[in-house]
């Protein structure tokens, strides 16, 4: 799942960008009105965040174009106390909804869930891949009803591949989602941390339930034997 993310404040740009990257979300972070405007016009991305006070476009701007050719990837504005207009609080400017600052991470994190959550699909703070099992409020993981201990990293890892089960998913996908910088082709930081994870998980007498696609990418396997 991909967010744009437009928000002049770099601090806010920072901590809203880096809490969604570590929920497991691609994570594009602009800081001027009219680039967030031509990136969102690109339909690249899942849900937006827009900033309403912005450089170049406002964010209720760039809203009215987005919407003039996307009526339903979900659009979550933050806005100042002092910027709630009836407008923006009654949503009929198009929003999906609002966050006003200042704002705890989980607040907005809880929305960007909520709308990225596909028709059917109920409220989860529990992953289940084949017989991997994650808590994501406890950050814990099991496999076959014994607990794997995890850092920190391993365990965003761990959630980004579960949440994409079955996906073959590049390496520049799981830097992105994972460590959130833009793709080194010189770094291995993605294998050597699946070496971690893959020794970790290994359970006797299973299959190891990431599979390594050479030259293309790493895929959590939906169901082990
Ligand atoms: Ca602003």
């Amino acid at each position: 799942m991909r967010i744009l993310v437009v928000e002049d404040e770099r601090s806010i740009a920072d901590f809203v960008g880096r809490g969604l990257e570590s929920e497991g979300y691609a994570v594009r972070c602009v800081h001027d009105g009219k680039e967030g405007e031509a990136l969102a016009l690109t339909g690249r991305f899942d849900l937006l965040v827009l900033d309403l006070m912005l450089p170049g476009r406002t964010g209720m701007e760039i809203l009215e174009a987005f919407r003039s050719s996307d009526a339903e990837t979900p659009v979550i504005l933050l806005t100042a106390k002092t910027e709630i207009s009836d407008r923006v609080a009654g949503l009929d400017s198009g929003a999906t909804d609002y966050v006003t600052k200042p704002f705890a991470f989980e607040e907005l994190a809880a929305r960007v869930r909520a709308h990225l959550r596909k028709p059917g699909q109920a409220s989860t703070t529990e992953l289940r891949t084949g017989d991997i099992e994650m808590n994501l409020l406890k950050r814990t993981v099991s496999r076959q009803g014994r607990e794997v201990h995890l850092s920190a990293r391993e365990f965003d890892l761990l959630a980004f591949l579960m949440r994409h089960p079955g996906q073959v998913l590049s390496r520049e996908q799981l830097l992105n989602g994972v460590w959130g910088y833009d793709y080194d082709p010189g770094t291995n930081v993605v294998g050597v941390y699946i070496a971690y994870l893959r020794r970790k998980l290994a359970t006797p007498g299973t299959e190891d339930p990431i599979e390594t696609l050479r030259s293309v990418g790493y895929r959590l396997r939906d169901q082990v034997r």
